[in-house]
């Protein structure tokens, strides 16, 4: 066979593709309960391993599940290659399968819990790893997958694995979903977590009001003061997601807690809008307000190696037969805004299109899986 031919892409397979995809989805794997999550690290372990590939499992911490690295059987391991992130959690709790997201197919849309974000990029990975292995090929490039348990929580415990892994790598391929249409993902905002904490003073709302220091009127000034330093304009955001506060109607608050989020564009200085958001005056001097926390994913800049990967895939696509774009900046981050700051070229947004992430029409769309697994196989085989 020559080479030209041998680049040829070979059959795929549909119906298998949703197969595997849907044996990960009935696997349940909400973030914060880690032992159900080993269940489908144990699955997508022995999924690898029946393959040849060599897998390295770090047990969790924190209650989260394993990290599950996966090494391709062939390539040198010193050598840097492609690093393929995807996560195994999702958002939904475990009997949503049985109730409000029912594993069903109706005419192209398959829905079922995290289908879409993202078992089905997830299992694209192994798939692609897979193809190679059946097809007797190899790629040029080493492949490594990094499966992490706590990605929607925002990967407090694998992180340093995504980093350590990305560092030795050339390239990173992240299969997180694609978006309105297929759309690949090039560039996200950084996102910061914050809680805010007030301490007022208690008192008997109908006797002595005077007396008290109400947190929660403070914490509703500082919600204003907060949220009017958005600035759509450039692209920050920043909403008070959560709040809470008081112990009785008839006592005056003297406790309330707020959880703030704010969101990035690459290109602003980050700090200086951290530093704003941690050191927060009070309105009432009589009242204390303390902030934590800080940025937890880095802004991920569309550069010149992100672009230069992105133009590879878009050439990729077109070889197999359709137009691949990316998305405009998205607010949403991921385990992509890892290695993307650390300057290593990423590329998101490669699993399977559909829509819904989270939602309860949480969807994929069956006719993309077999042009999405074309592309990764693609891609493994032409990067250099
Ligand atoms: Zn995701």
């Amino acid at each position: 066979m020559t080479d030209s031919a041998r680049s040829n892409i070979p059959t795929f397979d549909g119906e298998e593709i949703l197969a595997g995809i849907r044996r990960w989805v009935e696997i349940e794997t909400p973030s914060h309960d880690g032992v159900a999550v080993n269940k489908l690290v144990d699955v997508v372990q022995s999924d690898l391993t029946r393959i040849g590939a060599q897998t390295l499992r770090t047990p969790g911490r924190d209650g989260f599940g394993d990290i599950l690295e996966a090494r391709a059987p062939w390539g040198d391991e010193n050598e840097p290659g492609i690093l393929i992130v995807g996560h195994l959690d999702t958002v939904h709790p475990i009997g949503a399968l049985a109730t409000t997201h029912v594993f069903r197919r109706e005419g192209d849309t398959v829905y079922g819990p995290g289908i879409y974000d993202m078992k089905a990029g997830s299992y694209l990975a192994c798939y692609a790893l897979q193809h190679f292995v059946r097809e007797g090929r190899r790629t040029t490039l080493p492949v490594r997958i990094l499966y992490v348990p706590e990605e929607e929580v925002g990967s407090p415990t694998s992180r340093a694995a995504i980093e350590a892994a990305a560092r030795k790598s050339k390239y990173v391929l992240v299969m997180e979903p694609a978006r309105d249409g297929g759309k690949c993902v090039t560039a996200r905002k950084g996102w910061g977590r914050f809680d805010m904490t007030i301490t007022g003073r208690a008192s008997h709302a109908g006797s002595r009001p005077q007396d008290g220091r109400s947190a929660l009127r403070e914490l509703a000034r500082q919600i204003l003061d907060l949220e009017a330093m958005s600035d759509p304009a450039v692209g920050i955001s920043i909403v008070v997601g959560m709040a809470q506060g008081g112990s009785a109607p008839n006592v005056v608050p003297a406790l309330a807690t707020a959880t703030i989020d704010l969101r990035v564009p690459p290109g602003i200085d980050a700090d200086a809008v951290v530093q704003r958001v941690l050191q927060r005056p009070a309105f009432d001097p009589d009242c204390r307000v303390e902030v934590t926390g800080g940025i937890n994913r880095p802004a991920y800049a569309k550069n010149e190696g992100i672009t230069a990967l992105f133009e590879h895939a878009k050439g990729c696509a077109a070889e197999i037969g359709f137009v691949l774009e990316d998305t405009p900046l998205t607010g949403g981050v991921s385990d992509g805004n890892f290695p993307a700051a650390l300057g290593i070229p990423t590329l998101d947004g490669l699993g399977a299109d559909g829509r819904g992430a989270h939602a309860l029409d949480e969807q994929i769309s069956f006719a993309s899986l077999v042009p999405r697994a074309q592309l990764l196989v693609r891609m493994l085989e032409t990067l250099r």
